[in-house]
């Protein structure tokens, strides 16, 4: 198991802002102590400009240098661009370790799902999943399927992959929750998956299965996964419910798709963030 992680990832906060660096911090420790898990570390390669722009406007990779809050969510923190970057660079290097066999998570941030190609909003500023997965197409994978559990519709992937050839999009989220998309397929290769607030667990794994039964149809060659544990019942960003075992079983899903995969840390709020990630990648692993 190869974890990307780069310890300047936490170096930028803002007061009472639930995407915090106590997240990967947290998780970070609780791998380093996690038994019965053999974890390689590694660090981000650099992300291009050839690489970014595949995904994003050449206008938008401007904006970012630029100190102007993107919106309430989403500031402008100093060197945002090199976080941003940076955790596109942690996505890439787990795409690297998939190509090499070896499953792969890239604990960093920001996250990346609701950017699209032109601007960034919902905590999000590059979309590192599109990114990677465009990357990896690019590198070979004939057809690349982008898997998204996080609570939040990936609008920006989705965005970004619309009716793109040889590229799937499956999201399964909370509806109605932000960003307020995300109730019905679009083009021919994006897949929604609206989910009730509320909506017992058994229920919501048994929507998780089907999505990812649509997604074997596409016969993948790569999958690129992008990994929110805010569906958790203590989430403080959503209303779903959701027990680790259920991220356990989603990585036991992912791993059974048989295909070179790696997944990218989106959201994820509560306390237990690092257990939600362990019991995770323990699925994935076992
Ligand atoms: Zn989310």
């Amino acid at each position: 198991m190869k974890i990307i992680t780069d310890q300047r990832c936490v170096e930028y906060a803002a007061p009472g802002h639930p995407e915090r660096p106590q997240r990967v911090r947290g998780a970070v420790e609780a791998l380093r102590g996690a038994e019965g898990l053999k974890i390689s570390w590694a660090e981000p390669v650099e992300a291009g400009e050839e690489t970014l722009l595949r995904a994003h406007t050449a206008e938008h990779l401007r904006r970012l240098e630029e100190a102007f809050d993107f919106d309430a969510d989403t500031p402008a923190y100093p060197r945002i661009a090199q976080h941003a970057r940076r955790s596109v660079g942690g996505a890439l290097r787990a795409l690297q370790a998939a190509r090499e066999g070896e499953t792969s998570f890239s604990l960093m941030r920001p996250p990346g799902h609701h950017a699209t190609a032109g601007r960034a909003m919902g905590f999000c500023y590059l979309n590192s999943v599109a990114i990677a997965a465009l990357a990896g197409q690019a590198q070979g994978f004939g057809r690349v399927a982008v898997f998204d559990f996080d609570v939040h519709h990936g609008n920006g992937t989705e965005d970004i992959l619309l009716d793109r050839p040889d590229v799937a999009f499956f999201s399964i989220h909370q509806f109605p929750c932000y960003p307020g998309t995300g109730q019905r397929n679009r083009g021919g290769n994006c897949f929604n998956y609206p989910v009730a607030p509320q909506t017992p667990r058994e229920e919501y794994r048994a929507i998780f299965s089907s999505a990812l039964a649509e997604l074997k149809k596409f016969k993948p060659e790569l999958v690129a996964v992008s990994a929110g544990f805010d569906a958790y019942r203590g989430d403080p960003l959503a209303q779903e419910t959701l027990e680790a075992e259920d991220f356990h079983w989603l990585g036991q899903s992912v791993r059974a798709l048989g295909v070179p995969a790696f997944s990218i840390l989106e959201g994820g709020y509560s306390d237990e963030l690092p257990q939600l990630i362990l019991a995770y990648l323990q699925g994935l692993e076992v």
